[in-house]
């Protein structure tokens, strides 16, 4: 079942760690909050790696009903 990171903008403090561990998932948006980028396929090592290192640990995965 595919499954998608999802950050929980509550408690993210904005360090942007997870866009330096794993750019090709995360980014800032014109907002200036962090966000998914909209994928089909999530580089799984790369997200985890930006799990590990979020210092909030408020990114996690949800798995998407298809
Ligand atoms: S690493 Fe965590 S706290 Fe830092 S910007 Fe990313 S989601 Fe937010």
């Amino acid at each position: 079942m595919p499954k998608t990171p999802v950050i929980d903008l509550s408690t993210c403090s904005q360090c942007e760690g997870c866009v330096e561990v794993c750019p090709s998932v995360f980014r800032k948006n014109e907002a200036g909050y962090i966000e998914v980028l909209d994928l089909s396929d999530f580089a799984e090592e790369c997200v985890e790696e930006a799990m590990k290192f979020c210092p909030a640990g408020c990114i996690h995965w949800e798995e998407e009903d298809t």
